[in-house]
């Protein structure tokens, strides 16, 4: 089996009161999973069975013949990078060089607050909200149901997923409210300054 379901970084219920045991109990246990075992059956047999999930999903992107196992693929992905973008007592404005970028490349933390949580909230149906680094320079963008950046060569930094799946449980119809909290209690700088170096 290549493609693998990994732990979370943290206990299921490290995130409370933000977001719940239950909700990662199905969100991990349950929407990832799912996303593993379908790209698994997807590249059984193919010439992508032995491949990395980066090469899979570089090489199903845009092609109809692989829709299935793009998506699949690229959730698999995302929602490792997600896990890794949240910690216990985390969020608030950023220290180090993702600071200096904020402020050089985004006008100031207030207005990468400002763009991610409206990138988030504008997202229609399900999908991403991002910042990322296209061309040494920090943006904030959105991609729609699976899709990711880095199938269009662009490197994500720091995602929020708003998936309903994501919040329904702990927040219902209020995705604004789901978001301002990833930003203001639950970001892992530490881990988006590693992916800046
Ligand atoms: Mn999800």
């Amino acid at each position: 089996m290549p493609i693998t379901l990994p732990d979370l970084p943290y206990p299921k219920e490290a995130l409370e009161p933000h977001i719940s045991a239950r909700t990662l109990e199905f969100h991990h246990g349950k929407h990832h999973k799912a996303y593993v075992d379908n790209a698994n059956k997807l590249i059984e047999g193919t010439d992508l069975a032995n491949a990395d999930l980066e090469t899979i999903i570089k090489k199903s992107v845009g092609d109809p013949a692989k829709a299935g196992l793009f998506n699949n693929a690229a959730q698999v992905w995302n929602h490792t990078f997600y896990w890794n973008c949240m910690k216990p007592n985390g969020g608030g404005p950023p220290t180090g060089a993702v600071l200096q970028k904020i402020n050089s490349d985004l006008g100031g933390y207030g207005k990468f607050v400002e763009e991610f949580k409206n990138a988030g909230v504008t997202q229609f149906g399900s999908g991403w909200a991002w910042l990322v680094l296209k061309d040494g320079k920090l943006q904030i963008t959105k991609t729609g149901n699976a899709d990711t950046p880095l199938a269009h060569g662009v490197k994500p930094v720091l995602v929020a997923d708003v998936w309903e799946h994501a919040y329904y449980l702990d927040y219902q119809n209020r995705r604004p409210d789901y978001l301002a909290t990833f930003i203001d209690k639950l970001i892992n700088w530490d881990f988006v300054n590693s992916c800046l170096a």
